[in-house]
């Protein structure tokens, strides 16, 4: 084994779990580590905010709205103050750029005055509006670099919270990003008025039952962070693992996940650490992280928070993805997120669980026990149908990334067809419903879907699918087809906009009909027929993995865009855009410059890779490889020197040389198609060729080194192996 390979994995082998500082419990009030302790959160506000302040900001939190500049003094002044007790002696403003990570640039209290002196400064119009120079951000032309000007605006509706490290604390203040012209740099804009748009819509229906009180309805999410844990001494030995985040080359462990034995497995110590490291952090955050557990892969992990508010979920899932990074390194691990870091075993996801709550607490997507109820939770699920059977290609959108296509449709993770699962149960109701027959456990009445006569649901959560992209888990759906690495921001966009559109057409439909005097019972028993009928094509219970859905999927006309540029190609489509213009989400001019942002960060991801892989290939693999022919040659003429039984050398020698060959020539063809990818006149010419021409260069070049692993000799290779990677935990 090679002399630094060798010593990476003796220490790797060697290292204890670290032993985190005693801390309190986190659930313990007034600790100092108690959960939400570095969070100025609505208890820190009541204690430190006059009285009427405090209600004001408390409204606008709840409620949504703009910061009364008159008393964004006085709030900025309290967290000031709040800060600098927590040991802060800066602040920034935190926000999500198009790059898919958060950006933040920070700021000192410091601050002159005329008579010489320091002082700690930190105005209202500090909290409430930042001017980043924000020419190095992607905006897909809506800002050109000479009006480079971005804006940075407080979101009221998340807390400010702090980041420590061992030297000092920073104040993070969760920021929207727009443009001069006020358009969308950002991801946060676009999920705030999704969720605004959805809430009015949704509102519409629920009076329509008679609900008078619910003010807002509010989207929770819930996503499930799969992740991956890699010793960081033999990661150091990867560049694709550094600069990439997974591996573009390694042949397969003999031991992979087929004895199925990592999966909820005892959690390794060091591994556990980690967790515990990371629990601790994200609750102290306001982070209520909850389930811990290994993964199917081996080296593989998960971490669920408790559902929150769709917005703050969001910003939470990003600070989750920075910890795991930032913490892992404490750990001598790299946290690698990325979708598919090892080929032949199961890559890493995001299930986006997602559900509506009117702001009486009622979940409407609960059965519920009442008629009246269940016809109101038949109304919203008929909504979500309609929403992912028209808007499919919208939803698609929430998942796409170079990183994802490795994953969706290779049998481990949903396929790119967006259909949904309802289970046999509620699918018995379904089309009891359309055929005007009771579904099986309704006896042997007819099923009637008026408010008052329609009989308790009854659902079954226990029959799963994992291989439906959209699947009803009980009182929620779980969009599992989002990848680890992404901000669910998109995907709850795309979810939010598809079902504002339903919604709306549904309430429209609704209220013409009540206003023209028919009652909302008869009008429901003629319109939820023809809905479920309408949209059953989008219902599959059956085996999302099987190529005969494909052909079924078809069939029924279902989009099946199976890679990120065929998915972002049809983003401009008449019918996709519609879909967030409608709900007043993104306009025309900020959707084209996402097209283009999601083109260029396609084929920059895809180029880098090719990069890195093209590297490896001449200047670590190759210069073994020749070393292992070298010797082959030796071996073969000192056998041939002695005796005739010169076959299994001989083989040997050609399989190498074969294989060496075989890369250098794949190599090359590597190194033309990045040229032609660079030389491509726009990000969506770029993207193609990175799609067309480098992944399957990059993909030859892949079969012969992985080949190559296995032909030279142990000492020669320079690269950590697969199992080297994915055992030593
Ligand atoms: P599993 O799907 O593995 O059975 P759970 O049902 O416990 O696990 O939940 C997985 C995730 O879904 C968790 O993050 C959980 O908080 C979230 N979740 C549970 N209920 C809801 C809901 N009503 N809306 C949104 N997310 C939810
Ligand atoms: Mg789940």
């Amino acid at each position: 084994m090679k002399h630094q390979r060798s010593s990476a994995l003796q220490e790797a082998l060697s290292t204890a779990p670290l032993r985190l500082p005693e801390t309190p419990c986190p659930a313990c009030a007034d600790g100092a580590e108690a959960f939400g302790s570095l969070v100025f959160g609505l208890d820190a506000m009541r204690k430190r905010l006059p009285k009427d302040v405090y209600r004001r900001l408390a409204r606008i939190i709840s409620e949504g709205g703009r910061l009364d500049p008159a008393i964004a003094d006085v709030v900025a002044n309290a967290m000031k103050d709040w800060a600098i007790e927590m040991g802060a002696d800066h602040y920034t403003h935190w926000f999500q750029p198009m790059t898919g990570l958060t950006a933040e640039k920070h700021d000192a209290f410091l601050s002159p005055t005329p008579d010489g002196h320091m002082i700690n400064e930190f105005s209202g119009k500090m909290l409430i509006c930042g001017e980043p120079d924000a020419s190095s951000f992607p905006s897909g032309g809506i800002r050109s670099t000479f009006e480079a000007r971005g804006y940075t605006a407080w979101d009221p509706s998340v807390p400010v919270f702090i980041i420590r490290n061992d030297n000092g604390a920073t104040l993070h203040i969760p920021t929207f990003f727009y443009a001069y012209s006020g358009e969308a740099l950002d991801r946060k804009i676009p999920l705030l008025r999704s969720l605004d748009a959805l809430s009015t819509q949704a509102l519409r229906i629920l009076r329509l039952f008679g609900n008078t009180t619910a003010r807002r309805v509010r989207a929770s999410v819930g996503p499930e962070q799969e992740y991956f844990l890699v010793d960081r001494r033999l990661a150091a030995l990867r560049p694709d693992l550094l600069l990439t985040g997974r591996t573009l080359l390694g042949a397969p462990s003999p031991k992979g996940q087929e004895m199925e034995d990592h999966y909820f497995g005892a959690i390794p110590a060091r591994v556990m650490a980690f967790m515990q490291d990371v629990e601790r952090e994200l609750q102290k955050l306001g982070i209520p992280a909850k389930t811990r557990h290994n993964e199917v892969a081996p080296g593989q992990f998960e971490l669920a928070p408790i559902y929150e508010e769709a917005n703050l979920a969001c910003d939470h899932n990003m600070l989750t993805m920075n910890m795991l990074r930032h913490l892992a390194a404490r750990h001598g691990f790299l946290c690698l997120l990325h979708e598919k870091p090892f080929a032949g075993v199961n890559g890493s996801g995001k299930h986006n669980n997602w559900s509506l709550t009117d702001s009486d607490g009622n979940n409407l997507l609960n059965p519920g026990s009442t008629p009246q109820d269940n016809a109101q939770f038949l109304v919203f699920l008929a909504a979500v149908l309609r929403a992912v059977h028209l808007h499919g290609a919208a939803l698609r959108l929430g998942a796409i990334g170079a990183g994802n296509d490795h994953r969706l449709g290779a049998n481990e993770a949903p396929p790119a067809i967006i259909s949904v699962f309802l289970g046999q149960e509620l699918t018995g109701v379904i089309e009891g419903i359309i055929t005007g027959t009771p579904a099986p456990h309704t006896g042997d009445s007819v099923m009637e879907i008026g408010v008052s006569s329609l009989p308790p649901l009854p659902i079954d959560t226990s029959d799963r699918n994992r291989t439906s992209p959209f699947a009803f888990t009980g009182n929620k759906f779980e969009f599992r087809a989002v990848g680890s690495s992404q901000s669910v921001a998109p995907a709850n966009i795309a979810l939010n906009a598809a079902m504002t559109c339903a919604l709306q057409d549904i309430a429209d439909e609704l209220e013409r009909a009540t206003a023209a005097g028919q009652s909302l019972n008869a009008t429901l028993q003629d319109l939820l027929p023809r809905l479920f009928r309408q949209h059953a094509p989008v219902l599959f219970n059956g085996n999302g993995y099987a190529p005969a859905w494909k052909e079924e999927a078809a069939r029924r006309g279902l989009p099946d865009y199976a890679d990120t540029v065929t998915a972002v190609e049809h983003y401009s489509d008449a019918g996709v855009m519609q879909v967030f213009l409608r709900a007043g989400v993104l306009g025309e001019r900020e959707m084209l410059a996402r097209q283009e942002i999601l083109f260029e960060h396609y084929a920059k991801t895809v180029r880098i890779e090719g990069d890195v892989l093209l590297r490896m290939v001449n200047r670590q693999i190759l210069p073994a490889v020749r070393q292992a022919e070298d010797r082959a040659a030796r071996l073969l003429a000192h056998v041939r020197a002695v005796s005739d039984a010169d076959e299994a050398e001989a083989e040997h020698f050609l399989r190498l040389r074969g294989h060496a060959a075989g890369l250098q020539g794949a190599a090359a063809a590597l190194g033309e198609a990045l040229a032609a990818c660079r030389a491509a006149a726009d990000a969506h010419g770029m993207a193609r060729t990175a799609r067309d021409a480098v992944l399957p260069a990059m993909r030859l070049c892949r079969e012969h080194a992985d080949a190559l692993e296995l032909l030279v000799d142990d000492d020669l290779w320079p690269l950590p192996t697969y199992a080297e990677l994915l055992w030593t935990h």
